[in-house]
């Protein structure tokens, strides 16, 4: 079978990998991969988790996460096992991911998938994190990139490398979802690629890292995940990854109980599952005037990959899942009580997954023994700035997000 193959979650068939992001029917593929025992590759960064991504080679480039056993944070909140993934920037503890955030876990492997499967322009819709990643890896790795993002999420693009010629920023006066949209329609341009999001394994299978990194630390799987969410891709990464690390068998047999957070009152994955919805429905997405009430707008997605097979709700039905929505206030303590605690600065979504803990702390939800893992999905930009300053991009072209005529696609076009 090779090293690894794709097998859809719908109809069980295998489907070739063309850089394949489903087959006919609606489902998530999942990528099965020959060895089912985990190896660690003699490899920098993330490639040492090679055996588990789906592609052949390793650019090389791409920091890990760091796990650790908390001591403030675990003190604070009466836990004897708390672990915390970290995906930031903190040298004292090893931590080196320079856009500080997870999504530079996805960034390498799937533009290492792209470039196996063609040489096409990779196209990335984002709220500014993914938008980053995939700049910083792009650059350092010399691949053109056209990045699709609201104009309102400009001020999280930055990297630390210079801002190379061959990243092309298109801004859309709208929200992310509008983002999304655009990027999909550049994307089917002959010579460009979308990333596909949920879809694309090397995305879900880069995130998964957390978890294969969290338990090569801790010696088990965790009885406990907490992550904040938007789509939710992060909670399918973690289920998939625990999948693998179960049929490993030197890690336990249990299968960690996600707990994942949205900002209220955006919170339509919250919504859909505490109605007992299988598929978000229209009465589950509050309005888009909604997502400036919340604490960040990073995990305010209108359309996540939820009711698809193998998607958000199949992930929480399996794992004995509970989703919460975390308001403002809550989120604000959970971030002081972090920093204060651990010693080092936050993204805000990363908040939103500590007032979760905190939460489930308070209700009993956890006990104080359990093996927990906490997912800090994003930290250590001040941190970072101590060492670096970020180079900021600008766009190339800023355009209304209700234009749909093919005019905007030339105009697009001239730029790219
Ligand atoms: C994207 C992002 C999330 C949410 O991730 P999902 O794709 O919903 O799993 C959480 N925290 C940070 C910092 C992010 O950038
Ligand atoms: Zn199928």
């Amino acid at each position: 079978m090779g090293r690894y193959r794709l097998r859809c979650l719908q109809c069980n068939r295998i489907v070739q990998d063309h850089y394949t992001l489903g087959c006919h029917d609606n489902a998530l593929l999942r990528t099965e991969y020959a060895e089912s025992r985990l190896t660690l590759k003699n490899l920098p960064g993330i490639w040492k988790f090679h055996d588990w991504l789906p592609v052949s080679g390793s650019m090389g480039i791409g920091a890990a996460p760091v796990t650790y056993r908390s001591e403030g944070l675990a003190q604070e909140l009466g836990l004897h096992n708390l672990y915390i993934s970290f995906s930031g920037y903190l040298p004292e503890r090893g931590a080196f991911i320079k856009t500080c955030s997870f999504k530079e876990l996805e960034s390498p492997a799937t533009l290492q998938r792209s470039i196996e499967h063609g040489n096409k322009t990779f196209v990335v819709s984002s709220a500014g994190n993914t938008a980053r990643a995939f700049a910083q890896t792009a650059s350092e790795a010399g691949l053109p990139l056209v990045i699709v993002i609201p104009v309102s999420c400009m001020y999280r693009l930055w990297i630390t490398n210079e801002v190379p010629d061959q990243v092309r920023v298109i801004a859309v006066d709208g929200d992310y979802y509008d983002a999304i949209m655009l990027g999909d329609r550049i994307g089917s341009i002959d010579g460009f690629r979308s990333e596909g999001g949920a879809r694309n394994v090397a995305r879900r299978d880069g995130m998964g890292i957390v978890m294969l990194d969290a338990v090569l630390r801790m010696k088990t799987l965790p009885k406990h995940y907490f992550q904040a969410i938007g789509s939710g891709t992060g909670g399918i990464a973690a289920w998939e990854a625990s999948i693998r690390l179960i049929r490993d068998g030197r890690f336990g047999d249990l299968m960690p109980r996600l707990h994942l957070a949205q900002s209220a009152p955006f919170a339509p994955i919250f919504n859909a599952w505490a109605g007992n919805r299988r598929v978000i429905s229209p009465e589950d997405v509050p309005d888009k005037s909604m997502i400036k009430e919340t604490y960040t707008d990073i995990l305010s997605n209108r359309n996540p990959p939820y009711g698809i097979r193998g998607g958000v709700a199949d992930a929480l039905a399996e794992t004995r899942g509970m989703v919460y929505a975390i308001e403002n206030d809550e989120a604000r303590d959970a971030k002081r009580m972090f920093e204060d605690a651990e010693g080092v600065d936050i993204l805000r979504p990363a908040a939103i997954a500590v007032a979760a803990l905190c939460r489930a702390v308070d209700t009993n939800s956890v006990d104080p023994d359990d093996m927990i893992l906490l997912n800090i999905t994003g930290g250590g930009l001040s941190r970072l700035k101590e060492d670096y300053s970020p180079n900021h991009l600008s766009a190339d072209l800023v355009i209304e997000a209700d234009a749909r005529s093919d005019r905007i696609l030339d105009e697009i076009m001239e730029v790219l």
